[in-house]
């Protein structure tokens, strides 16, 4: 009874700057921040806001930022839907240029502490856990790849990628 009421009561909880922290749990090597609450099928965190379902990072992007215009679109830095982390959105006009933006930024993003996971893609993910499976070793692995065998360690541990379900794994070795 008391768990049920609780539920009722976080899924009405309204989200702020100050229980911002509530909404994600962060991952360490890459800096995201993931939403921890509804997704649509594309990764996109859901909530009402201001009375109407809104993607979550339009909600974040307002809290910091403030009201902007509707027409803009919300763009990751990071590639990464369920990511609310402000430093890693940006607005931009439509679409194609929030692709195109992310791409020439990419590398600035490589340049941090974390690059050896900002490097990879899902895909990479993916492939290096089925390789790995396959009975490739990490050092392998993190040669080919041209990351640190920490990395490498992080993607088994399930520190990083957490995001790359099983399901996406599935459907990518059902197209190949
Ligand atoms: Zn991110």
């Amino acid at each position: 009874m008391k768990e049920k009421y609780n539920y009722m009561r976080r899924r009405r909880q309204e989200i702020n700057k100050e229980n911002l922290h509530e909404f994600y749990s962060l991952e360490e090597e890459t800096g995201c921040w993931l939403w921890n609450r509804a997704r649509n099928q594309r990764g996109y965190g859901l909530k009402k806001f201001k009375e109407k379902i809104t993607a979550a990072p339009r909600i974040v992007y307002e809290l910091v930022n403030g009201p902007f215009a509707r027409h803009l679109v919300i763009c990751h830095k990071c590639d990464n839907p369920p990511c609310i982390n402000p430093g890693h959105l940006f607005a931009g006009t439509q679409k194609e240029n929030c692709q195109d933006a992310v791409a020439k930024g990419r590398t600035a993003h490589n340049t941090g502490p974390n690059s050896g996971t900002a490097k990879l893609t899902r895909r990479n993910v993916l492939e290096i856990r089925s390789m790995w499976a396959a009975g490739y070793s990490v050092i392998s692995l993190a040669k080919r790849y041209d990351v640190a065998v920490s990395t490498i360690w992080s993607i088994f541990k399930g520190k990083t990628w957490r995001h790359v379900q099983l399901n996406e794994q599935i459907a990518s070795s059902v197209s190949e």
